[in-house]
């Protein structure tokens, strides 16, 4: 019997009300907030709060703790680099743990092919440089991303990002060049009424798009999430990525896979585009990496990372702190996490689909490994059920219109994904 989760008080507790106090004070106003959880310390899946309120997280600070909170090698790996040196700079020198990462990452990307890696200090930056390069690797202006897609706050990642328009409201001008393409349904396409199983499903707004209003010849990159995170945990349907690998191959485009949310091994696989078996010319990865401190990687096929020296540097990314985090991370994935998540998924989908028979707000149970959707009937279902699940003891989070996310860290065993239906299925009940 596990320690978690357990309420003592009921959430926000009068500790917490005072640190929410406290923030909202001082803090920017641009922060969304889900609800109240103020965090005293967490391990694995459990998360206390400052009342001493025990979670079950089956968010991961938003996909990120993906060895679980403050596992030991990832403490030990951090404390045994924070006492050698913190910095040095790997944008003008060297050190063990940078190159190593490189390496690692090189060889663990898909596809045959030679790779070069860039590292950053977070998924926007991965999703900022790789604009950069893929502009700068084909000389070419045009860049082509996804309804529905989430890359990230910054300007370039920003202009990608078609996800919710309050997070582009009184932005703009957004960068030139961008053209947002719908993300395919995994049902078929209402145009051609042909269903997932059309060899055009997905490709045909793009080639629509090179008809006319983009010549493909100036096309440089297509952003595609393998599966969409904050849109929604949209899973595409099989074939998409083979498609789209093949329309950039005929017009000499990039194809970038953005992984900052479905890699290191949340879809119980390293990547989620291994499912379609293709190369991509450019990944991205963060979130998980290094298992909550950050970092994230542009891991490049060679011919295409050959920027010059002063292309582009950072002075914090790949802190040698960060690349100690992220080694033990990719251990511990490669070590067993990677099955982990794999059964734990086939586990909590099992149950969901069980749940839905007795909860008709359960509109659809979808997801791989542990990146998993559990859509309901309506926004003000999901926003019940987060603070419904959070009053019991369980952290979940939304993403998209109405969809509720599932996306623990990757070391939850049966007992947690027992403990989270349970929850779960008493919250669908009577969410308040
Ligand atoms: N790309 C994807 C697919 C993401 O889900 C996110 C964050 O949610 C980002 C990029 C941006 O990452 P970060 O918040 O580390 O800048």
């Amino acid at each position: 019997m596990k320690d978690y989760p357990r309420i003592v008080v009921a959430p926000p507790g009068p500790r917490a009300q005072a640190e929410v106090a406290r923030h909202d004070r001082y803090a920017s106003t641009s922060y969304p907030k889900e609800y109240p959880l103020v965090v005293a310390r967490a391990s694995g899946a459990m998360v206390e709060d400052v009342d001493g309120n025990r979670f079950l997280d089956f968010m991961a600070g938003i996909a990120v703790a993906a060895t679980g909170h403050a596992h030991p090698r990832v403490v030990a790996a951090i404390q045994e680099q924070a006492a050698r040196f913190l910095h040095i700079c790997g944008s003008d020198f060297y050190y063990d743990g940078f190159s190593s990462l490189c390496q690692r990452l090189a060889a663990l990307a898909p596809g045959p092919g030679p790779k070069r890696v860039f590292l950053t200090n977070s998924g926007t930056e991965a999703v900022e440089g790789a604009i950069k390069l893929v502009r700068n690797s084909t000389r070419r202006p045009g860049l082509i991303a996804f309804t529905g897609a989430f890359h990230g706050r910054t300007y370039g990642a920003m202009s990608l990002t078609a996800s919710r328009a309050r997070q582009r409201e009184g932005m703009g001008p957004f960068l030139p060049e961008v053209y947002h393409v719908p993300y395919p349904d995994p049902h078929g396409c209402e145009a051609c009424g042909r269903g997932p199983d059309c060899e055009r499903h997905g490709v045909a707004p793009i080639e629509d798009l090179f008809a006319r209003r983009l010549a493909p010849r100036d096309a440089a990159g297509i952003f595609v999430e393998p599966i969409q995170g904050e849109g929604g945990y949209v899973v595409p349907p099989e074939g998409f990525l083979r498609r789209l690998r093949a329309l950039c191959d005929a017009h000499g485009i990039l194809l970038v896979v953005d992984e900052v949310q479905s890699g290191m091994g949340r879809t119980g696989r390293m990547f989620a585009c291994e499912t379609e078996g293709i190369e991509a010319d450019v990944l991205l990865v963060a979130k998980g990496l290094g298992s909550g401190l950050p970092i994230g990687a542009i891991v490049a096929r060679e011919a295409v990372m050959k920027w010059e020296p002063g292309a582009h540097g950072s002075t914090f990314g790949g802190n040698p702190v960060c690349c100690a985090a992220a080694l033990a991370t990719l251990d511990l994935v490669e070590g067993g996490l990677l099955a982990n998540a794999a059964a734990m998924g086939e586990r909590l989908r099992a149950g969901l689909r069980a749940l839905a028979a007795r909860h008709p707000v359960i509109r659809d149970v979808r997801g791989r490994g542990l990146m998993v959707g559990l859509e309901l009937a309506s926004p003000e279902a999901v926003h019940a059920a987060e603070w419904g699940a959070f009053r019991r003891g369980l952290l979940v989070l939304g993403a998209g219109p109405r969809t509720l996310r599932l996306a623990p860290p990757l070391v939850v065993d049966a007992e947690d994904v027992d403990a989270a239906l349970r929850l779960l299925d008493e919250t669908l009940a009577a969410p308040a």
